[in-house]
């Protein structure tokens, strides 16, 4: 029997402070808690920020003082700038997560306020939609007596409920595409009594309990992912949400993220493993955590293999997640599994085998990528093809490709590979001989003579091994690819015909942007390309967007799951 993992990796984790505000807050000292995690040999924390709120939504303890201010806007501002300085102060320490906990204030004035607080935390690698506020204007989660306030107003505690489960499903539709989360979905019982019907609302017919099931068909239906969160736990209700809420949860396939909620030190790490064994209680053996708002899946589990393959699978999920536009990313694919990864069948639902195949294929709308950390065999056919040994210096491929495209010769493969001693060799496969590549190579002789040491044309050779130890992209809309993952890489999808692949080409060689690897594939007129690139991604991105029409995807891939 797997034991269970001593480390959680956050979502709903550690709320930072308000910093100077009248009423604090949260944790203000952020390295003391980031000490603790190092201390404790945890590879990554998560830190969560409130959205502040409008000034009509406030606790009666913000009230309370004799001075008008918003909480923690000044802090909420700063915040993605203090973690960019966390990061760069822990590097290669601890891996620095964040997340904002969106505020849901309704659909009118709240809503545009809380769109503009996304802007302001731009980078964040997830975003949280609660609701703490009822628009009478009393928290569910603040003073005992608040609540009741809200409760005598409401008239009935089936009221006070059905009020909150309204605001949840109101906000999802709302806001449903600018977040991943939904947060502590039974909150109210922090203060209120839980009416019998909704302890059993799988089975009651009281509208309460219907409109709470069908609160949980929209999270699933919208492929948001459930808060279980500790604090519940040490604040004496017990965790949100309750066993039999999650049991139903697990039965629409709803993911999972798992944190503490907490907004003092001494919570850090509260019960990790326990909330873990509570979430196998419902059927869970993995959850989710979160990086630039693409879902990584994690095991519950302390099992090191385990956790190799989760790293792969994670690296393919965002991979093929980043082929997609933003709102379409915190989508979880479909999966299949074959070889060592065939475990792996009994745990995602829905997917399919593929046998022998020792690899993880993940696909989603029309799109689909294969992953696996076995390295290639070296093919031992005799091939045709352009071999080049030349100088390992951004513009080199584009001068290549330039060369072959103004004799009309289009390149059917390539595979490239440094020699880390600033040199490389290429080999290109060509589609049929027009009569032109003897022409093309005394080209390239001509005008890059210093470039290239070598540059011959040969038939009948050994193909030369080039691949090392990684992950490899083994195939993208099941044309293979074999491209070894770097940092950064450029996915295209693009019309299959001489010239095309250049623009790209000349496009980075413009900025100086070196190919550090590439890989060709094609499908009848389709082209695909890999490339494996070292530069910045803002340059990179903006000149992937002029790229034109005969591209019909380019992307630039960039992984930071660990
Ligand atoms: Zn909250
Ligand atoms: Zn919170």
């Amino acid at each position: 029997m797997n034991k269970f993992n001593d480390f959680v990796w956050e979502t709903h984790g550690i709320h930072a402070g308000t910093e100077k505000d009248y009423v604090k807050h949260g944790i203000d000292k952020l390295e003391d808690i980031v000490d603790k995690a190092i201390a404790s040999k945890h590879p990554s924390i998560t830190f969560i920020i409130h959205s502040p709120r409008l000034t009509n939504f406030r606790y009666t303890a913000e009230k309370n003082t004799n001075i008008k201010f918003i909480r923690g806007n000044r802090s909420y501002i700063n915040y993605p700038k203090r973690i960019a300085n966390l990061r760069k102060k822990y590097k290669n320490k601890i891996n620095i997560k964040f997340g904002v906990e969106l505020e849901w204030m309704g659909a009118d004035l709240g809503l545009q306020w809380s769109r503009s607080k996304i802007f302001q935390a731009e980078d964040a690698d997830f975003v949280i939609g609660s609701v703490h506020f009822a628009p009478e204007g009393f928290p569910y989660d603040g003073s005992k007596e608040e609540a009741l306030e809200l409760l005598k107003l409401r008239g009935s505690l089936e009221a006070y409920w059905n009020g909150y489960f309204n605001e949840m499903i109101e906000m999802i539709e709302h806001f449903g595409d600018m977040i991943q989360v939904i947060g502590h979905i039974d909150l109210p019982k922090l203060n209120v009594e839980v009416p019998e019907v909704l302890q059993n609302f799988e089975n009651s017919s009281h509208p309460l309990a219907n409109k709470f099931r069908t609160l949980l068909e929209i999270i699933a239906d919208r492929d948001l992912t459930l808060d279980v969160n500790m604090a519940g736990d040490f604040k004496g209700v017990g965790v949100y949400p309750t066993l039999n809420i999650l049991k139903r949860a697990f039965a629409l396939q709803i993911p999972i993220a798992i944190g503490t909620d907490t907004h003092h030190v001494k919570y850090y790490g509260y019960k990790f493993q326990e909330s873990l064994q509570y979430v196998y209680q419902a059927g869970y053996k993995h959850y989710v955590s979160f990086s630039k708002l693409i879902p990584e899946k994690r095991t519950i589990f302390n099992n090191h293999n385990l956790k190799v393959k989760y790293t792969i699978l994670n690296k393919g999920i965002e991979l093929l997640n980043q082929r997609f536009h933003n709102n379409h990313r915190r989508i979880i694919p479909d999966f299949s599994f074959g070889g060592s990864f065939t475990e792996f069948l009994d745990v995602y639902k829905n997917a399919t085998g593929m046998g022998d195949y020792n690899a993880i294929r993940i696909r989603k709308a029309n799109k689909s990528i294969t992953v696996s950390n076995e390295t290639p065999m070296p093919e031992n056919h005799k091939v045709k093809g352009l071999f080049s040994e030349h100088l390992d210096i951004p513009g080199v491929i584009s001068s290549l490709f330039n060369t072959l495209a103004s004799e009309g010769v289009n390149v059917e493969t390539a595979r490239l590979k440094s020699n880390n001693d600033g040199t490389a060799v290429a080999f290109l496969t060509l589609e049929e001989d027009n009569g032109n590549i003897k022409n093309a190579i005394d080209f390239i002789s001509g005008t890059d003579k210093e470039v290239f040491k070598t540059l011959q044309y040969k038939e009948e050779v050994d193909l030369p091994n080039f691949y090392e130890e990684g992950v490899y992209l083994l195939e993208m809309d099941g044309v293979e690819i074999k491209l070894a993952l770097s940092k950064k890489v450029i996915l295209t999808k693009h019309h299959n015909a001489p010239g095309v692949l250049l623009i790209l080409l000349s496009a980075l060689a413009s900025k100086n942007i070196n190919i550090i690897d590439l890989r060709l594939g094609k499908r009848n007129k389709t082209g695909y390309s890999a490339l494996a690139v070292d530069g910045d991604k803002h340059v990179i991105n903006n000149l992937l967007t002029k790229l034109g029409d005969q591209y019909y995807e380019a992307n630039l891939i960039e992984f930071h799951s660990m």
